[in-house]
């Protein structure tokens, strides 16, 4: 396995729809070993989620990591692989909390996203699965999908006065109602996107 480089804001990349793989090609072995190269890269740079065209790869793939506490107390990195993810509903009250993203790094928004979401896609073996999410998984659901329709989290956030460096959001927004008590208990450390909450997300092969 080996660490991909990432692409940051300006690269066109990241504006670009990606396109859809193919049913036949998850048995490719350059695409198992995209997937498992952007799992090790997305838990080098600490990250939530990772989405193929932040890799140079414009391709509807998208790599979110879960940490679990396992019983002997240690923790254990584990990943979700979605293939061509497709929405089956967006719905909630609309929420408002921090976002980052390795491809804006050392950026932290104020970003409005829906409260509760539900999609299908393909695994990395090709079947399908459903997803439920709320709270803050559906947040970086959301995230991870808008890069694969070429959005980056700037274009959601309604104020752009609320776009802070790293350094200012800790000194000025982290205690603030906008920026609430628990996003310090992650410190937005975690760069895509991330601060708060408990994830609520289930798989479901269908
Ligand atoms: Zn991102």
């Amino acid at each position: 396995m080996a660490l991909l480089k990432l692409a940051r804001m300006g690269h066109p990349v990241l504006r670009q729809p990606a396109r859809s793989i193919p049913a036949g090609q998850m048995d490719n072995p350059a695409l198992q070993r995209l997937i498992d190269d952007m799992a090790l890269t997305m838990v080098e740079d600490e990250g939530i989620g990772l989405a193929a065209p932040q890799v140079f790869q414009s391709v509807r793939l998208v790599v979110l990591g879960t940490s679990e506490t396992a019983d002997t107390g240690g923790t254990t990195n584990s990943h979700t692989v979605l293939i061509n993810p497709v929405w089956l509903e967006r719905t909630g009250d609309m929420v408002e909390d921090w976002e980052g993203c390795l491809s804006l790094p050392g950026l932290r928004g104020l970003v409005p996203r829906h409260n509760l979401v539900r999609l299908q896609a393909l695994d990395r073996s090709g079947h399908s699965v459903q997803l439920e999410a709320e709270g803050y998984m559906a947040r970086v659901l959301q995230h991870e999908i808008d890069h694969l329709d070429g959005i980056l989290y700037v274009d959601r956030m309604p104020d752009l006065r609320h776009l802070a460096f790293l350094d200012e959001f800790r000194r000025y927004w982290s205690g603030t109602p906008a920026g609430a008590d628990q996003r310090q208990k992650t410190g937005c450390s975690s760069p895509e996107s991330v601060t708060g909450g408990q994830d609520n997300a289930q798989t479901n092969s269908s």
